[in-house]
């Protein structure tokens, strides 16, 4: 039983029981044997749910080395922090590289890299997470020489250049997921009042799903998980996991055809299925409009990033009922560099948020991380002052109040435009405040979450 807890104005309590909300009320209080728990009039809200994340590179990049801006902004310390990583390393153990942007230094290929290290295997990735580059010895040990796929880069004489675009699934045998522990993770999120995530990674396999699964199973990680699959992948709901919507990741050098998204969108329909499509230019998101709009859209298909929403397709997005998914906190983290690079028409429709919400459209939110900080806070206090890093505004007219930026995070994980709300019978998935909610808002700041309760049970707090 929670007691004297802040719930929409109001004081309550409430009694969990079968990782539900079971009681709620000013008259509901403990019986002998409860556990209880003293909310000293701080907010209770349902636990965040992060709609974006991408679980096993968020792992990785826990032992990785960042090697992009902020911290490394030219040549001299990519060089010094690489040779460094490079030094420490025994000769079999990759040196992992993240957050890389050619500001830096280009686009690297394994020649390069060489020069810096050459003894133990080395792969860097870009920060959009579609590229990485690769060195001599990391080029051998993934036997890339002979791999046939197109996502290995090869100069005019065949060999491979070091660079790999939108190649994951060659760097799995990199990857030991097996010694990856998935709670780290739901440690992370869980301090944050986050109760569940969504893995938004277009290639979560079986084996992957069945690792999620058993981290749950096993007690090391404790919170939900909604796994974004591909096409043909089987509906399963077990404890904390669940299948996701169909991932479609586009690519401006190769755009599908209209039909064959169409086809795609109908066929994760025909499971019982959402899509999710990524969508980080005006031609990726007019593409994904038209294919809704042709496999027919009964609500809650998903436009992930939504980079840049011209508004001629507001009306649109609104009557297909999907919902965007934005990153607010890339407004900050990114926003310096937006300014420079994004030329003038797409930088008016960067990352909206504010005025889609005002056109009717659904709008939730997901951190991205690791490519972007997981701190859903930092990402609700982004919408709410759309300043970047130095200070300059981006998108004024995006800006939310801070009860809007917290319900990005509050939506059902698989209907996130849907907010959970605080009621019997609902899953006791709650995020417990140290203060009453206008306080809270007033600064949006991780620093307030006492507690976090996943059905039912603690996992961060007291
Ligand atoms: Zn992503």
């Amino acid at each position: 039983v929670i007691v004297d807890a802040e719930l929409r104005g109001r004081k309550v309590s409430v009694r969990l029981a079968d990782r539900l909300v079971a009681e709620l009320g000013d008259d509901v209080s403990p019986r002998p044997g409860d556990d209880v728990i003293d909310a000293r009039g701080g907010a209770l809200v349902p636990g965040l749910h992060d709609h974006h994340v991408h679980l096993r590179a968020a792992l990785a990049a826990a032992g990785s080395v960042r090697l992009g801006p902020p911290e490394v902004t030219g040549p001299d310390e990519l060089r010094r922090r690489l040779a460094k990583s490079a030094s420490q390393a025994r000769p079999w153990e990759w040196v992992r590289g993240v957050g890389y942007h050619e500001s830096v230094s280009g686009l690297p290929d394994r020649w390069m890299l060489d020069e810096i290290a050459h003894h133990v295997p080395v792969r860097i990735q870009h920060r959009s997470g579609a590229l990485w580059m690769l060195n001599s010895r990391g080029v051998d040990l993934l036997g890339l020489a002979d791999v046939v796929d197109e996502a290995v880069e090869r100069d005019q004489s065949g060999r491979p250049t070091g660079r790999i675009w939108r190649g994951d699934h060659l760097l799995r045998r990199a990857d030991a997921p097996r010694d990856m522990d998935a709670g780290e993770f739901g440690v992370t999120e869980a301090s944050y009042g986050v109760t569940g995530f969504t893995d938004a990674s277009a290639d979560n396999s079986d084996a992957h799903f069945r690792w999620i699964v058993d981290s749950t199973e096993s007690g090391s990680l404790r919170t939900r998980v909604h796994v974004m699959r591909p096409i043909g992948s089987p509906l399963v709901r077990s404890g904390l996991v669940s299948t996701g919507p169909v991932k479609v990741l586009l690519d401006d050098q190769a755009l599908p055809g209209l039909d064959e998204l169409a086809d795609i969108v109908a066929g994760a329909h025909g499971e019982g299925r959402k899509v999710a499509v990524h969508c980080v230019t005006r031609a990726q998101i007019v593409l994904t409009v038209a294919a809704l709009k042709a496999a027919g859209s009964s609500g809650g298909d998903r436009i992930e990033h939504g980079s840049v929403v011209p508004r001629a397709i507001d009306r649109e997005l609104l009557s297909l009922g999907a919902v965007v998914v934005t990153q607010p906190n890339f407004v900050d983290e990114r926003g310096d560099r937006y300014l420079v690079e994004v030329d003038e028409e797409d930088l008016a429709d960067l990352y909206r948020c504010g005025s889609l919400l005002e056109a009717g459209v659904s709008v939730a939110a997901g951190t991205d991380a690791p490519f972007g900080g997981a701190d859903p806070w930092a990402a609700m206090r982004a919408a709410v002052e759309r300043r970047t890093r130095a200070g300059s505004p981006l998108g004024c007219g995006e800006r939310v109040a801070a009860m809007r930026a917290l319900e990005l995070f509050l939506g059902e994980a698989d209907r996130p435009e849907r907010q959970r709300t605080i009621s019997p019978g609902a899953a006791a998935d709650l995020c417990l405040l140290s203060a009453p909610l206008e306080a809270v808002l007033g600064d949006l700041s991780a620093e307030a979450v006492r507690m976090t309760i996943v059905g039912g049970s603690p996992v961060h707090g007291e």
